[in-house]
């Protein structure tokens, strides 16, 4: 009889295992359902751009359908409330129940706020396409208000953290700002753009010749950093650093570091502190039988012994090999451990600007940079069969 997986989640990790899985397995051997929020399929590497109108909320998203079409995987618009393991079951907040013979998680990550006082209420997040429409609808708001109210905090913008995230925020921010102020009249030399960093450099740990050429790259265009020191509380209006001085600010943006879904931890996965669940060479579970893990909810260990990052690529790699694990389960066969392949690292610095690794030490900056990671995206595309979308 044909095997259930089930698959929860359709970003880059679920929605590759799932497509993997078919391509591989016939509808005999196994009937697929992926099961995910919303309708469609989040381009979340891109949504820096849509946070501030570069790119529109169409353009962030693939419709599921159309990537899985005529591929005999059920498609299920739903949200995950819990996973049962002992009963092999997943339970649908509507209160439809699943039962799997194999499971692939691929939940993704949440803001990790550190505990910050007053963080995730003041603060914007911009991990889906609805966070993101949110503060481009906020920032519009704040240069329409000041026609009317000029309070110089409507235009002081504040984002929390310098990792690529943030970086990438502040660069589309230094482009897009500058257009905005000219639609409503504002004189942009009234327009404050702040990064707030607790190491001390921005992008911690990256190429240090790339920092600098990021740092120079976005002062030029008028972002002001603060690092080395932490945000330590946010109220409404004000964000108070370590330090004890105080930013006052109608917006700020929290790109500050991820955790893995909170649903992986409740379901009783082994996790990390930072609730990654722990997975063997495979990708499955180390503790919870029948489960691949995938994806930023996935806590593996590269060759240098460091945790990967929770990127796209990865999750991707990792869903392709999740994909294949459950052919050999199902068919048979000696499964492959899990080889990432680190392509690269590319940080977009707005429109015309970035700077990046590529291949083992290449270092790119500038537009051949931005080319390069543009390239990358519309490979993503072509892999999912969804150029046009
Ligand atoms: P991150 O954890 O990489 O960076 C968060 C930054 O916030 C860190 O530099 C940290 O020091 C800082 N921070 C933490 N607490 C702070 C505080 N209280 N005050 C001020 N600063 C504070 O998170 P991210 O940038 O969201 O990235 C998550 C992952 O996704 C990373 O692995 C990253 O490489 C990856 N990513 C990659 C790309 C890309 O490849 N273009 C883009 C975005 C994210």
């Amino acid at each position: 009889m044909a095997k259930h997986i089930v698959v929860l989640g359709a970003g880059y990790g679920g929605l590759m295992s799932a497509l993997e899985a078919r391509k591989k397995l016939t509808v005999d051997d196994a009937r697929i359902t992926l099961v995910n929020k919303h309708s469609y399929h989040q381009l979340v590497t891109q949504l820096h751009e849509t946070a501030v109108g570069a790119r529109s909320d169409r353009a962030s998203r693939v419709l599921i359908e159309k990537v899985v079409n005529g591929k005999d995987i059920d498609v299920l618009k739903g949200t995950v409330a819990r996973i049962i393991p002992d009963e092999r079951t997943v339970e649908l907040v509507d209160g439809q129940r699943l039962v799997y013979d194999y499971l692939v998680v691929a939940l993704g990550s949440e803001a990790e706020y550190f505990g910050i006082e007053g963080m995730k209420e003041n603060a914007f997040i911009m991990k889906t396409i609805n966070q993101a429409r949110l503060i481009r609808v906020h920032i519009q708001s704040c240069f329409a208000r000041y026609a009317y109210d000029r309070r110089p905090e409507l235009l002081r913008f504040v984002v929390g953290g310098a990792g690529f995230s943030g970086i990438e925020l502040v660069g589309e921010l230094a482009d897009a700002l500058p257009r905005l102020a000219a639609e409503t009249g504002v004189d942009y030399s009234q327009v404050e753009i702040y990064n707030v960093e607790a190491m001390p450099s921005i992008l911690p740990g990256f190429d240090p010749e790339l920092v600098q050429a990021a740092q120079e790259s976005l002062q030029s265009r008028g972002v002001r950093f603060r690092t080395g020191v932490a945000v330590a509380k946010v109220e409404p209006g004000l964000v108070h650093l370590k330090d004890g001085s105080v930013i006052e600010t109608e917006t700020m943006i929290w790109t500050g570091g991820v955790r893995g879904s909170q649903l992986v931890v409740d379901a009783g996965f082994e996790t990390e502190p930072r609730g990654r669940a722990k997975v063997d060479a495979y990708l499955q579970s180390v503790n919870i039988p029948n489960t691949y893990l995938v994806g930023d909810c996935a806590f593996v260990l590269g060759d240098n012994g460091r945790p990967l990052p929770p990127t796209a690529q990865l999750a991707w790699q990792m869903g392709a090999a999740a994909g294949q694990g459950l052919y050999h389960d199902i068919k048979g066969g000696v499964k492959e451990a899990f080889k990432p392949v680190m392509m690269g690292t590319l940080a977009s610095l707005g429109r015309k600007d970035c700077v990046g690794k590529v291949g083992r030490s290449t270092k790119l900056h500038g537009r051949m940079a931005y080319l390069v990671k543009e390239a990358g995206n519309w490979r993503y595309l072509a892999k999912i069969g969804s150029v046009f979308h």
